[in-house]
Formats: structure tokens, C-alpha cells, sequence
């Protein structure tokens, strides 16, 4: 299913239930793990955080990793959070040092040459301003839903995030993709434009195509890689994924 046909589609019949479910997870993490943060990428599923989010006024902060490679309509997200709820999302970037000696040694899209470059590309422009955003915090939150890619089929809402020593909370994970959108057009949600061009799933400029209908939702990712390795890092340690404990 395109991105276009999926944006249009009804809700799904768990829509409401995940919906309660969710809230209800915003309002445990605002009230039981102070300070919590919301790590957004300001693509939909993002969106539908901050509105729920902004809307109850809960007291998660939220990021983004400004990799220097965005996308100009993702950039331009961070305009319409403004307009529309008045706040500034605060923004990590990465150690200006690093990104120069990579480029020069490697070449600015080295990234391309292998899974090796790729990883360290985004350790320095994501995990490791991901890791500074972090630093002493009791909980972080993410957009990441389960149905989104064969590397996420094992989320749980809830997780024991070992490498950065916090709970880590996915509340998006059970929902659909029509599910967000459903949310998005009902509530008047500001969203990227690029998602309206074929992109479902938006990562850095260079890394992120369109995709075709039919074709996976996060096959646009780091499109040249197998889909086993398209992780930017965030969600994984020493190149692997972690097997997460889950928290009841
Ligand atoms: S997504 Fe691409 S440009 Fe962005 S940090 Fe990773 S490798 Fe670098």
C-alpha cells in the first residue's frame, strides 16, 4: 500500500483502545520518571506524540538530533511546533571535531561505501548527541511502532534500556499506520510534507528516498543496506539490536 493510500484509510478497529492506552502511558511517564524526554525525528508518528503531549501539557521535554543532513521540510517542522503550541523543540547536534575529521577523511556521503561508514556516520551525528540528550534522565520516549520494519517486530511499549540506563517507552508500538494518520487529519496535526511525496519514513536527506507502492514502509531507509542492518544506532548497541527486556 502507498503512503498516500495508507494516509487515507480509515482507523483501525483498535484505534480508540490504543488511543486511552497510550495517553494513559504519557500521564505514568509525566507523573513517575521525572525528568523524561521525548526524542522526536518530527516525522507523523512524532507528531502525534507532541500533540498529545503539548495538548495535556504533560511534563516530558522534547528533542530532536539535528544530524546537519535533514531534509528542509523537516527543518521546516520545527517552525510549525512553534506556531502551533508555542514551544522551541530543543535541538542536539553533533561535535562539530567529529563531523570535520570524518569528512575529511572519509568523504562527506561516505556513508554510501558500507554498513561500516553508514554506522559511523550515524554514531556521530545521532547516538552520540542521542546519548547527551539523555544524560540524566529517568525515561525516554520514541514514535517507533512495531509494524513499521522486520528490525522492530519484537517493541514493546515499555522496555529496560540497559545501554543508557533508563526505561525506554514506545507507546506508539501497537498502533497502525492509518492509526496515525487517523489521529493527524481528526486533530488538525501539523505533519512533514514529504510524507505526502511517497516518504512514510523520513531520515536524513541522503539517506531517505521515496518508495513505491507495495513496498515496505521503511525500504526507503538506507535503501542500498539489507533491511537486518537499517538502524541508525539509536535503538541498537555495538552494531546489534538489542533483545530488550520487556517491562510488564
Ligand atoms: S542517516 Fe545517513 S547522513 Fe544521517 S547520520 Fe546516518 S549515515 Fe549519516
Amino acid at each position: 500500500m502507498s503512503s498516500v493510500a495508507t494516509q487515507q484509510a480509515p482507523a483501525s478497529a483498535g484505534f480508540e483502545a490504543n488511543l486511552a492506552k497510550t495517553k494513559e502511558i504519557l500521564q505514568r511517564i509525566a507523573g513517575e520518571f521525572e525528568p523524561a524526554v521525548f526524542a522526536s525525528s518530527l516525522a507523523a508518528e512524532d507528531m502525534v506524540l507532541t500533540d498529545l503531549i503539548l495538548r495535556s501539557k504533560l511534563n516530558i521535554a522534547i528533542f530532536s538530533l539535528e544530524t546537519g543532513r535533514l531534509h528542509a521540510e523537516t527543518l521546516g517542522m520545527l517552525d510549525r511546533i512553534k506556531e502551533n503550541y508555542g514551544i522551541e523543540v530543543a535541538l542536539y547536534k553533533p561535535e562539530a571535531a567529529a563531523v570535520e575529521e570524518y569528512v575529511q577523511k572519509n568523504g562527506l556521503n561516505a556513508f554510501y561505501d558500507s554498513v561500516e561508514m553508514r554506522k559511523e556516520c550515524c554514531r556521530i551525528r545521532k547516538v552520540e548527541p542521542l546519548n547527551r540528550a539523555l544524560d540524566g534522565k529517568k525515561a525516554w520516549v520514541t514514535g517507533q511502532r512495531r509494524a513499521q520494519s522486520a528490525t522492530r517486530a519484537e517493541l514493546h511499549v515499555q522496555e529496560d534500556d540497559a545501554a543508557h540506563g533508563m526505561q525506554k517507552f514506545n507507546p506508539l508500538a501497537d498502533w497502525s499506520e492509518e492509526d496515525v494518520w487517523h489521529y493527524l487529519r481528526s486533530n488538525n496535526v501539523p505533519y512533514n510534507p514529504l510524507h505526502d511525496k511517497g516518504y512514510p519514513s523520513i531520515g536524513c536527506e541522503p539517506c531517505t528516498r521515496a518508495i513505491l507502492p507495495g513496498e515496505d514502509v521503511r525500504a526507503g531507509r538506507w535503501w542500498w543496506e539489507n533491511p537486518e542492518s537499517k538502524e541508525c544506532g539509536l535503538h541498537v548497541v555495538d552494531g546489534k539490536l538489542i533483545r530488550i527486556k520487556q517491562v510488564s
